[in-house]
């Protein structure tokens, strides 16, 4: 692992737009679990293709939010681990110019990081699907603390989560600043993510049609590990300190 960790750091000297692309295992560490892991927290109980789908909430907002406001406990008591907080101190460095993450816990903003791209959304807002307006993270909160079973919007509408449901669209202002990223990378770092979802799945070829090379951090294999520079098995929030720690931030 020593090796690895003097060549990401070498590569990460060496680039001149270094971009990250992180996914659930990223948050493991913060007790987030990957619903892609079976029998994981409140995912054994659920299925999340049934309940966090844009038609389950549009056909039963109750319904929906008695499992999301769960969720929303459960990852309002998260906090960023050493992973985030290595991202962050690597971007104060100027080793990240761009990080894009599936994760919409919010960890990376609270650990710091400024550069991010949430191609899967956020829970730092709620959304009015009626008109449009958005709310905050902490106002949902409060509502939900104070016992309403669904947050509602000014105008009387259910709020959704602004985190991307199954069956909606990417937000598009973040998946176009994610690819524009990918594409000027000449370094991306994959941590914690399989790679297998798309569109994020198809960024790291953005960064290898434009030249740039993949470097890999996942503890399961992925569709590009055999086009990668270096693999990584190596827990992130073990070897993301370790690299800031070589590169002196
Ligand atoms: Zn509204």
């Amino acid at each position: 692992m020593m090796q690895s960790i003097e060549r990401i750091s070498e590569l990460l000297q060496g680039a001149r737009f270094p971009v990250f692309l992180t996914g659930a295992g990223v948050s493991t560490d913060s007790g987030i679990p990957d619903f892609r892991s079976p029998g994981t927290g409140i995912w054994e109980k659920v299925d999340p293709m049934e309940v966090a789908t844009i038609s389950a909430f549009r056909e039963d907002p109750g319904r929906f939010w008695s499992f999301y406001s769960e969720r929303m406990g459960m990852l309002s008591s998260a906090k960023p681990n050493p992973a985030h907080i290595a991202l962050a101190r690597l971007e104060g460095g100027g080793y990240v110019k761009g990080l894009i993450t599936q994760n919409i816990d919010r960890l990376h903003s609270l650990a710091g990081s400024q550069l991010v791209a949430e191609v899967h959304g956020s829970i730092d807002h709620a959304e009015c699907l009626e008109c449009g307006s958005s709310h905050s993270y902490d106002r949902v909160t409060e509502m939900l603390a104070a016992g309403a079973s669904i947050p509602l919007c000014d105008c009387g509408a259910a709020l959704k989560p602004g985190v991307v449901l199954f069956g909606e669209n990417l937000p598009g202002e973040a998946i176009r600043e994610a690819a524009n990223w990918a594409g000027q990378a000449d370094v991306m770092l994959v941590a914690g993510s399989s790679l297998g979802v798309y569109p994020v799945a198809g960024l790291p070829e953005l960064t290898r049609s434009a030249g740039g090379v993949l470097i890999i951090m996942n503890d399961s294999p992925t569709p590009y590990d055999e086009v990668s520079e270096i693999v990584s098995r190596g827990r992130v929030e073990e070897v993301l300190p370790r690299i800031a720690e070589e590169l002196g931030v």
